[in-house]
């Protein structure tokens, strides 16, 4: 096991703008780390850097206390899960796992050894004289990484392996993914740009963006306290509500209604004539399911129900809002960072599922307002 330490890692494909740019990351010895990011953000670029597949234009990539730069993969004791496991179809689940042992010639005996272990923790001692065509797709994960632990690898790579499954398939093998990797606590890096997989699998996540790290964070503190604007909106589904406001005083000003902050909140965004407040779904709720005694502590507001869906354990409402033009105009010139379709004419809340708001009537909602995130337009950042 090893930890894998980044620095100031640079990567240029020939004289373009830097795929990656200027990354800095330790990973520790036994982290599972995930690296999310849009499409084209550098994520796989950054993989394939530390595995060697790729050279790195600047910066220093240390692995297990030795700058491995000029390494080639095969000295890097790194093993990488590709996304269709490569795994030999003519050879048994133990001549798969052992082939890595076959290479460097390692005794009959040995081999044997080794490979009934890595079967006992996999749980594949049934199997192992099947072929892989034989086998479900999770056991041909097993098989790929049994391949990993005969060889004693310092750390598994993962790039998007799970993105060519069905739904049911992925969410069963990122479990098995999970328990194995606890298991085994070998140090882990897995590139994805599905925040489900980025949520529920790392210890912490690294959010990329265009080349540039925006927030190394365990997934919880990603997502209840995101760095900027981007992440905000990168993380949480439904996202993120992005509303116009201005200050006056301590309170802001929002499409639904005032919102006021407390002394040390007001601080922070006081010198600020226009603001994005960022609401996420769940933060609202049906005011007539609210305790009393809460009510005090956020704001409570009517506004018209456009379209809901109501989805078992939790129902989704779209409340149109009116901001004045010149405010959003305004915010989208302002905002470098958001999408024009991110600042939308309607949020989205998250309520109870036994609540019996309907289509086009108002009702009464709660936002709990000491939640809310409010960000700078200019330049993304958080200011709460
Ligand atoms: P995806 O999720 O789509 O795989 P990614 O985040 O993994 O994207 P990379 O594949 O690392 O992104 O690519 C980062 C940037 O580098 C992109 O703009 C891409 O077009 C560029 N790029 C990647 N490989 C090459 C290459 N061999 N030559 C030139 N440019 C490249």
């Amino acid at each position: 096991m090893a930890s894998i330490e980044m620095s100031h890692i640079v990567k240029k494909y020939g004289d373009g703008f830097p795929a990656v740019n200027d990354v800095s990351l330790d990973i520790a010895d036994g982290e599972f780390m995930i690296l999310v990011g849009p499409s084209g953000c550098g994520k796989s670029t950054l993989l394939r850097m530390i595995v060697g597949l790729e050279d790195i234009t600047s910066g220093d990539m240390v692995i297990a206390g030795n700058r491995v730069n000029d390494k080639a993969p095969r000295d890097r004791n790194l093993s990488m899960v590709f996304q269709n496991y490569a795994l030999y179809p003519h050879l048994t689940v133990y001549e798969n796992i052992a082939f890595p042992l076959r290479l460097a010639k390692v005794p009959d005996d040995e081999v044997r050894r080794r490979v009934d272990e890595a079967a006992d923790v996999l749980e594949l001692r049934e199997h192992l004289e099947r072929k892989p065509a034989n086998l479900s797709g999770g056991q041909r994960q097993r098989v790929a990484m049994g391949r990993a632990i005969v060889r004693a690898a310092d750390a598994f790579l993962f790039d998007e392996p799970l993105s060519n499954l069905d739904a049911k398939l992925r969410g069963q093998m990122r479990t098995e993914i999970a328990r194995l990797q606890r298991r085994l606590g070998i140090t882990t890096v897995y590139v994805t740009h599905d925040q489900t997989e980025a949520m529920t699998l790392g210890d912490r996540v690294c959010v990329l963006r265009k080349g540039v790290i925006q927030q190394v964070a365990s997934p919880r503190e990603l997502y209840e306290q995101p760095v900027n604007l981007f992440v905000a909106g990168f993380i949480g589904s439904p996202p993120m509500n992005f509303l116009p406001a201005s200050v006056s005083g301590n309170a802001l000003q929002t499409p639904f209604g005032a919102i006021e902050l407390d002394e040390e909140r007001a601080k922070k965004v006081s010198g600020h004539d226009l603001l994005l407040v960022g609401i996420r779904p769940e933060y609202f709720e049906d005011a007539s399911l609210v305790d009393e005694a809460k009510k005090p502590r956020g704001t409570t507001f009517t506004a018209r129900v456009d379209v809901t869906e109501w989805l078992g354990d939790a129902q989704y409402a779209y409340i149109p809002y009116e901001a004045p033009a010149d405010v959003t105009e305004q915010l989208k010139e302002l905002s470098r960072e958001l999408d024009s379709d991110q600042l939308r004419t309607q949020a989205v809340v998250s309520i109870d599922s036994t609540s019996r708001i309907r289509e086009g009537r108002e009702a009464e909602f709660w936002l709990d307002t000491r939640k809310v995130h409010v960000f700078d337009p200019k330049t993304g950042e958080n200011l709460t």
